[in-house]
């Protein structure tokens, strides 16, 4: 029988790792789960029915999941996982990582006889709730397949190239989503401004060519409520600009706003605070026009 093991139960991995779970209970399997704070473990297992490990056991799963902050963390449970992972052994690394990074981890494993891949997601805790991530890989395909059963957390994985493509699309992804943010914040802080209500603005926008996830989503949700609740941090997704803005480099490309909003959500998480969610970026655009989005 196959046995998963998960590393990191914070806001994605929490459910992620119940999706695998309740799919190893159904196909006869085990779920392992692992977290730097322990007693989280303990909590998933008696709710989820996955099994809390010491990081020594987890080095036995088939499969090793990770979704921690950053690929720095990541290379930390490498190191502490140290010669005892098995040949045989897939790792597939869902935190939203650098490209470098992973091709750096995929050598150093290969030497191990262990294969990885970057599977970052997209869809926030709700999605892994409800079972339905888009998943964005990188890697060789034939490793895909020998995993892609078990990404039970997912409703569509696109293989999209080598080890380090699916990081790379990932920071894109989400840098296109700040862009959107911070512009929409932008438009609706001179509407307002200029007087228009604000529902009334967006109203029109969501039926019109300027809509996006944020003014259909997250604006309406988060910020006209002033409730901003905190499900995907601030200084996660600077750090997810921030990478896009590595690889804009690394490719001697010239990407100039990508750039741009990657310096403008760091100055946010500073002046806001990286452990605001990331709809609170737009307290920033607020206080630069003296205004208020809601
Ligand atoms: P959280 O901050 O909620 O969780 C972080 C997890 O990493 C916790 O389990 C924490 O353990 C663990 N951790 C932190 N530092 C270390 C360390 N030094 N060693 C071992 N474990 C550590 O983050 P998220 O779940 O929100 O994000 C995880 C990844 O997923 C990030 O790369 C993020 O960009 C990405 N992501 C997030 C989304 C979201 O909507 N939140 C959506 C898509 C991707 P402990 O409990 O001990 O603190």
């Amino acid at each position: 029988s196959r046995t998963l093991a998960f590393l990191g139960l914070g806001a994605m991995g929490w459910p992620m790792a119940a999706q695998l779970a309740r799919h190893t209970k159904e196909t006869g399997g085990r779920t392992l789960v692992w977290n730097r704070t322990q007693a989280k473990a303990d909590a998933h297992a008696r709710e989820f029915g996955s099994e809390a490990a010491a990081l020594p056991e987890v080095a036995a799963a088939d499969v090793i999941f990770s979704c921690l902050p950053t690929s720095a963390e990541v290379d930390e449970v490498l190191t502490a996982l140290g010669g005892q992972l098995r040949a045989g052994t897939v790792w597939v690394d869902c935190t939203s990582g650098q490209p470098e990074a992973a091709r750096r981890q995929a050598a150093g494993l290969a030497g191990r006889g262990v294969a990885f891949l970057d599977a970052p997601v997209s869809g926030g805790p709700g999605g892994a709730a409800a079972g339905n991530l888009t998943v964005m890989v990188g890697g060789a395909t034939a490793v895909l397949e020998r995993v892609r059963a078990d990404l039970a957390f997912a409703a569509k994985v696109v293989h999209v190239g080598d080890v380090g493509a699916g990081f790379a699309v990932k920071a894109i992804n989400n840098t296109l989503m700040a862009v959107n943010m911070w512009a929409a914040g932008e438009g609706l802080a001179v509407l307002a401004r200029t007087g228009v209500d604000l529902h009334a603005a967006l109203d029109v926008i969501n039926a019109s060519s300027g809509r996006s996830y944020p003014t259909e989503t997250l604006i309406p949700q988060r910020v006209l409520t002033r409730e901003f609740p905190v499900t995907f941090q601030l200084g996660l997704l600077a750090k997810d600009a921030g990478i896009a803005a590595e690889v804009v480099q690394d490719a001697r490309a010239s990407a100039p706003v990508l750039v741009q909003v990657a310096a403008l959500y760091r100055g946010a998480a500073h002046s806001i605070g990286a452990e605001a969610d990331y709809s609170a970026v737009l307290k920033l655009v607020e206080q630069m026009n003296g205004t208020e989005i809601k």
